[in-house]
């Protein structure tokens, strides 16, 4: 079976692999048939297509099985992108392996890559978090487990739920942190912005246009923690060869009037 991607808005973007295995195989498995069917006559493609979703994935799998075992080739094409990112894919793919058939990806486009691909930052380790929980508690609190991570944070977005989102991102993860907004990828109306996310909000409100589309959010990553002073650190590790380490954290506190809880999380991380 080849999990293929396919376009996230331009239909050019398809590799030659791609459409060749699309037109090659004896059946394609859809998330979406009819939407997979436009993109195949686009590239004058007439294969038979099945349906493959999120609710009929199990079955959809002992099928796709079947036709494998039968010496079928079978494709299998999300609705735009790179099948099983934020997308169904992950069930099918182990289905059939389990049963013993290879899985081939074919790469291309997600809306992920081509969003880091221009966001422009420097360090180049991320982290994809995809969706987040549509329930404000829930965010809040997803993002609160993000906080302190020092990669940037990739997030797919949909336009009811962008604003508030923004306004949750700005508040836990501070309003001076830089957003790549990245809206529209490889479509007529592609925009992408950089900007603090303290600035994010009023720049949405600016212009209904800008509340339409797809949208992935990149934001950067946690500042390092302020490192300690090092002749703090070093009369911290002499006390720390005498006297415990509470003991150690708060005298080189006060000899060095260094903070008391970075000389304490130091003093952990020493004694390991
Ligand atoms: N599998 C896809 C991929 O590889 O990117 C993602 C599928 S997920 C169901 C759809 C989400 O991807 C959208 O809500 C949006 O966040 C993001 N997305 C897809 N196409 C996009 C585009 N052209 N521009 C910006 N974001 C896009």
């Amino acid at each position: 079976m080849y999990v293929v991607a396919t376009p996230i808005g331009n239909l050019q973007d398809i590799t030659l692999r791609a459409l060749a295995v699309l037109r090659a195989v004896d059946v394609v498995a859809a998330e979406d048939t009819r939407h997979t069917a436009q993109l195949l006559s686009a590239h004058g493609i007439n294969a038979r297509l099945m349906a493959a979703h999120e609710h009929n994935e199990a079955r959809a799998a002992a099928q796709i099985v079947d036709r494998l075992a039968a010496g079928e080739q079978v494709a299998f094409v999300s609705d735009a992108g790179t099948p099983g990112i934020s997308d169904p894919g992950a069930r099918l793919v182990a289905q059939v392996r389990a049963a013993g058939h290879p899985v081939v990806p074919v790469p291309g486009p997600s809306a992920m890559a081509a969003a880091m691909s221009v966001a422009g930052f420097a360090d180049t380790a991320f982290h994809f978090v995809g969706f987040l929980p549509p329930k404000r508690g829930a965010r809040q609190s997803r993002l609160q487990a993000l906080a302190a991570a020092p990669e940037a944070l990739v997030f797919y977005e949909a336009p009811h739920r962008v604003q508030e989102s923004i306004d949750d991102m700005a508040a836990v993860l501070g309003a001076a942190r830089e957003l790549v907004i990245a809206r529209e990828l490889t479509k007529r109306f592609e925009q992408i912005v950089r900007l603090p996310l303290g600035e994010a909000g009023a720049w949405l409100r600016a212009d209904d246009n800008h509340l339409r589309g797809e949208f992935v959010l990149v934001v950067a990553g946690a500042p390092p923690p302020e490192g300690l002073d090092p002749a703090a650190e070093r009369v911290l590790a002499l006390l720390l060869d005498e006297l415990p380490v509470k003991s150690a954290a708060r005298l080189a506190a006060a000899i060095c009037g260094a903070p008391r809880n970075a000389l304490y999380a130091r003093a952990l991380e020493l004694k390991r």
